[in-house]
């Protein structure tokens, strides 16, 4: 059996995550399509989107009340005689006369503030009285209101080419009239599965052999990152068809495999790709679950593909693409660099660990309001997806820490 002739490369989970992030940064997205509003989301945006008109476009009232002068209010009560009722979408020819002293109109959340008006008050503070309204509260000018083009002028930059469309964005989208999007393509991600032992979800299975969970938690993190998963067929731990399936693998803007990437005899996915002509920037990381992780690219008819091999270990599988193959997926799908970003936590039960890596363990974060706890999950390692499931998050255990105590505050990611 041939021993790997990749070079060992370990590196400290913040050298890892810098060395997957300097290259995500050169990476460029792939073609441009065009995508309609209500089945875009999760995709990301190719084009800079501009306001077609002022946001909001008339000074809007964002209450149900009385639009009046502030300064009509300030003996109190005031009596201001009630020349009219604006409701939200008055057509141009229902356009209300200017308002002048003494007076209000009754109006309506939504509707433009007609002239002379600068104030809003509330329904609440008003008793109507005939054709008159007693006002029992002053206002300051501007309150209750929304100038024209407070939140953006027309013909200015609302949202990025890069941005991902999550659901605020594409109401944004949809408020400037824009019903079809230039967006990037998806990334093509391949997954390849590898081992002797794993077999396919529905096939006759023998009591030792193990159902492939990785190749399907794989395509749900791909799909949720904005890529479209290629799953190739399941890899022995055989070199020649393992390789072809590399190869095959390749073809797509990113493979990520699974299994045979740790010390045992059969784990040959990092030999096949040095026969490749792989360069490897790391070959583990310091970090549990994941420690074999490998990342590296190789470069077939002098086309660049980067390539994750992930442990096999399914909750490792999972952990590793969330810190290392995410950034890269993101990058082929268009977005910009973001820095990985830590939720804390009050730590429920002390923990005691042996330092040396940095950990990510499954935890349950639980209570109501600013009263969250967290608390690491009863686990059997980096195998247990029971546990995985039943976890909300995982709890991030700094390399050099080996007693955390109760109470203290701990990064948490959440998920
Ligand atoms: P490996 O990284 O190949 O040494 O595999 C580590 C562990 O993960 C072994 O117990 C494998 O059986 C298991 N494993 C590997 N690939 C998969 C997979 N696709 N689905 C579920 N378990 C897997
Ligand atoms: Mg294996």
């Amino acid at each position: 059996m041939a021993t790997p002739q990749a070079q060992s490369l370990v590196l400290s989970f913040e050298d890892a995550r810098r060395m997957v992030e300097d290259h995500a940064a050169h990476l460029s997205p792939g073609a441009i399509e065009s995508a309609g509003l209500l089945l875009s989301a999760g995709r990301v945006l190719a084009e800079t989107i501009h306001a077609d008109r002022d946001i909001p476009p008339f000074d809007r009232s964002t209450r149900d009340g009385y639009a009046v002068r502030a300064a009509d209010l300030e003996a109190l009560p005031a009596r201001l005689k009630v020349i009219g009722e604006i409701k939200a979408g008055p057509l141009p020819g229902d356009s209300p006369r200017k308002l002048v002293p003494g007076e209000a109109f009754s109006i309506m959340t939504g509707a433009p503030v007609p002239q002379g008006a600068d104030a809003v008050v509330m329904v609440e503070y008003t008793v109507s009285r005939g054709d008159h309204v007693e006002i029992t509260k002053s206002v300051a000018p501007g309150e209750n209101i929304v100038a024209q083009g407070a939140e953006a002028r027309s013909g200015s930059v609302v949202l990025d080419r890069g941005t991902r469309l999550n659901e605020s964005v594409i109401a944004l989208a949809a408020s400037v009239g824009r019903s079809q999007l230039q967006v990037f393509s998806r990334p093509l991600v391949a997954v390849l599965t590898t081992g002797d032992e794993i077999v396919d979800v529905d096939a006759r299975i023998a009591p030792t052999q193990i159902r492939n969970s990785n190749s399907y938690s794989l395509a749900a993190q791909i799909q949720q990152a904005g890529g479209e998963p290629v799953l190739l067929p399941i890899a022995p731990d055989e070199p020649r068809r393992l390789r072809e399936l590399i190869e095959q693998g390749l073809r797509s803007d990113l493979l990520l495999m699974t299994g045979g990437v740790s010390m045992g005899r059969y784990d040959l996915v990092e030999q096949v790709l040095a026969d490749l002509g792989a360069e490897f920037f790391f070959t583990g990381a310091k970090i549990q679950p994941g420690r074999p992780a490998v990342f590296g690219r190789v470069s077939p008819a002098a086309i660049q593909r980067y390539f994750f091999g992930l442990p096999g270990n399914p909750v490792s599988t999972m952990v590793t693409f969330e810190l290392f193959a995410r950034p890269v997926m993101e990058a082929l799908a268009g977005m910009p660099p973001h820095p990985l970003t830590f939720l804390h936590a009050r730590l429920k039960s002390e923990i005691r660990v042996k330092p040396g890596f940095k950990r990510f363990l499954p935890a349950l974060l639980s209570g109501k309001y600013e009263s969250s706890q967290v608390e690491l999950m009863p686990w059997q390692g980096s195998g247990d997806i029971t546990a995985r499931s039943r976890s909300n998050c995982l709890i991030v255990i700094p390399s050099d820490r080996e007693h955390i105590p109760a109470g203290e505050w701990i990064a948490v990611m959440p998920r």
